[in-house]
């Protein structure tokens, strides 16, 4: 990601928040790469290469899929990503989380309409972490996408409705949500590694299908890297945002791979006051219920380091001192040891007493080893330490 905005992986949420905050207008063209192959008879399975994903998942899916709509009311669109299961030729199961497609598809279901909805697969990788963007409604993310390309997104009307979907996509997928039509989607493989269970959820009808001549299909992996990743990114540059708001010496947060880039946060600060970093957890769980394990350190622990994070668990946290726990609130519902989304929340402060001696947390150093590149000594195809040593 960090290469895709040509920044180095520190600067990568500065970035991506300034993208979020000044968004720059998609420009419209006429025809597109996209619109090479268009298939009106439509049927998915025949014309996509829609994978099956793991061992016990409901069937085959369509996962790296952006989805746009409109608001019915404004004209404004979103973009979002939602698991799409096969149910027939034209036919897909679609999981709508209370977000922003899902209040459009509310107002136009209230209105006995169908919500018009076209699923983009193939995507450069700055469109795809756009649409992960956790933006106020009416803010359309393929707009973010263009601040986050530093230049206007070419888009293209679509052939069988007024969205406005990237020209330089591989398959783009347009059809209507079903009013008043719910169908048995899933279980799915979800971020955390485990299923997400089988449910009623809302249809879409397929109207068309268009797609490039060599049209490349994109899948995303539930669990991978890939997944965690695009939700880490949009997560982690709201929570920092949303904790220097309160509190200005929080310096950098990371959302870590084992806690499946959602529910372990690693917060970094500039000490000022004792007691703060428990302020700052409460702060952090009221961010998103998502997080549930905050690690408060201090600016000389790395918090994308695992083993540097248990290492001040380790040496500056004491469980009845620094351990904060609140019990019976909002969770995730995809962790399968809550009960339905409630649970617990845990903080640890693992930063250092600012009234320490300055020798009791003096880390140790050996002057000169930053100089010293110990795997350059050691010649590789050495099957002997003594002769690898003495080269
Ligand atoms: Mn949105």
């Amino acid at each position: 990601m960090a290469d895709a905005m040509g920044v180095e992986t520190g600067e990568v949420l500065a970035c991506f928040r300034d993208a979020a905050l000044q968004p720059i207008p998609w420009r419209e063209t006429a025809s597109a790469p996209v619109h090479e192959v268009v298939h009106r008879d439509v049927d998915l399975a025949r014309q996509l290469p829609l994978p099956t994903h793991n061992e016990h998942d409901g069937g085959p899916y369509v996962t790296a899929g952006l989805m746009i709509t409109r608001n019915p009311r404004t004209g404004a669109q979103n973009v979002s990503i939602h698991r799409c299961q096969l149910h027939g030729p034209n036919r897909l199961g679609v999981l709508l989380l209370p977000r922003h497609a899902h209040m459009f598809f509310e107002m136009a279901e209230q209105g006995g309409r169908p919500l018009e909805a076209a699923i983009v697969i193939g995507v450069d990788p700055l469109t795809l972490l756009a649409s992960q963007a956790i933006a106020p409604i009416d803010v359309d993310e393929l707009e973010i996408a263009g601040a986050l390309h530093r230049r206007p997104l070419s888009v293209v009307k679509c052939l069988t409705s007024d969205l406005r979907v990237p020209a330089d996509a591989e398959v783009v997928i347009e059809g209507r949500l079903l009013p008043g039509v719910r169908e048995l989607e899933g279980p799915f493989g979800e971020f955390p590694q485990y299923y997400g269970e089988r449910g009623e959820r809302h249809v879409m009808e397929v109207d068309a299908i268009a797609h490039r001549k060599d049209a490349i299909f994109h899948t995303i992996v539930g669990g991978g890297l890939e997944h965690l990743l695009l939700g880490a990114i949009p997560r982690e540059a709201t929570l920092l945002a949303h904790l220097q708001r309160s509190f200005p010496n929080v310096r950098d947060v990371h959302l870590s791979r084992g806690g499946a880039c959602r529910y372990h946060l690693h917060v970094q600060i500039r000490k000022r006051q004792e007691g703060e970093a428990k302020n700052i957890m409460l702060g952090a769980f009221a961010g998103h219920y998502d997080v549930k394990h905050v690690i408060v350190v201090d600016e000389d622990v790395d918090i994308h380091d695992a083993a540097a994070v248990e290492w001040a668990v380790a040496t500056r946290f004491q469980a009845d001192r620094d351990l904060v726990v609140v019990s019976e609130s909002q969770g995730s519902k995809l962790d399968p040891s809550t009960r339905n989304g409630v649970g617990a929340k845990m903080g640890l402060d693992a930063t250092k007493p600012l009234s320490a001696d300055e020798m009791t947390f003096k880390r140790i150093r050996v002057p000169g080893e930053e100089k010293v590149d110990a795997a350059a000594l050691v010649a590789r195809s050495a099957t002997n330490w003594r002769e690898a040593l003495k080269r």
